[in-house]
Order: structure tokens, then C-alpha cells, then sequence
């Protein structure tokens, strides 16, 4: 197969919008009175990034590498992208693009956009043009809609010129 040098992969997450955490998403702090919950610092969109990759190279999943252990308690999302670069990297991997969906009712995040593809981009070492972030909300249906919860839906397209299958 002469294209068989590209690899696609998606990736998912979900966490709880809960009182007393602070909301970190692609990396960046974000001012509001809610955070996610999560044994780690429950970063959806870097998660979700991080299974796109893993994915794509065929290498499992983020619970795989990253189990809900004292190790991994509180642990940045960025650094566990950056633990990822090595894995994908290692297997001759190169990301070409990310396109990704974060959906949260509030706050507003399009400000912070530029940032959080800078903070993903600097853990994997890539040029920040390469990563994609769109924000949709739950216009007041399911559990994104109605606060209780935020998600992450992303797709990454890796190169390896190595496979020749
Ligand atoms: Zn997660």
C-alpha cells in the first residue's frame, strides 16, 4: 500500500464539572468558580489528544500507561502528552495534524484557544499551526449542557515512513 505511512486515530474523554477544582484545559488555568474532576488534573482535551495518538500508532489506550495510581495522582495533562511524544516517537511516529472539539456549556473559551494549542503543541514538540481547537456548547441538553460535565473529542493524523504495509 503506497499511502501506508499515514495513521489515523481518535480520541474521547469526559469529566465531571464539580465545586473546588481548577479548571485546566489544553494545559491553561482558566478563571471560573468549577473545575474538573479527576484522579489527575482531568485536562479532557489533553486526554483525548493523548488517546488520538495513541490510537493512531496502535499503542492502547491513556488508563494503559497512566493507571489511577499515587504516580499519576493530580498529574498535569501536559506532561502525560509529553510522556506520549516519547511513545509515538519511539515507534517512528511524526504528528502531521489534530483537529479536536471541546463541548462545555460556560465558560466562554475561545480566548484561550491560542494558548492551549501552544502549551499541547510545546509538549509534543510541534509547531502549534498543527493542532486544531474548536469549542461547541451543550445548548442546555445532557450533562454538558446542563454544567455537570465537559468533553473532549479529538482526531490526530500521525507519519511513519517506516511502515511500508
Ligand atoms: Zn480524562
Amino acid at each position: 500500500m503506497a499511502d501506508g505511512g499515514y495513521r489515523i486515530g481518535i480520541g474521547y474523554d469526559i469529566h465531571p464539572l464539580v465545586e473546588g477544582r481548577k479548571l485546566i484545559l489544553g494545559g491553561v488555568g482558566i478563571e471560573y468558580h468549577k473545575g474538573l474532576d479527576g484522579h489527575s488534573d482531568a485536562d479532557v482535551l489533553a486526554h483525548a489528544l493523548g488517546d488520538a495518538l495513541l490510537g493512531a500508532a496502535n499503542l492502547g489506550d491513556l488508563g494503559q500507561y497512566f493507571p489511577e495510581t499515587e504516580e499519576w495522582r493530580d498529574v498535569s495533562g501536559l506532561i502525560l502528552l509529553k510522556e506520549i511524544s516519547k511513545l509515538i516517537s519511539r515507534a517512528g511516529y511524526e504528528v502531521v495534524n489534530v483537529d479536536s472539539i471541546v463541548n462545555a456549556e460556560n465558560p466562554r473559551l475561545a480566548a484561550y484557544r491560542l494558548q492551549m494549542a501552544r502549551n499541547m503543541a510545546g509538549a509534543l514538540e510541534i509547531d502549534s499551526a498543527r493542532i486544531s481547537i474548536k469549542f461547541t456548547r451543550g445548548e442546555g441538553m445532557g450533562a454538558v449542557g446542563t454544567g455537570q460535565a465537559m468533553e473532549a473529542r479529538v482526531i490526530a493524523l500521525l507519519s511513519n515512513f517506516n511502515i511500508t504495509g
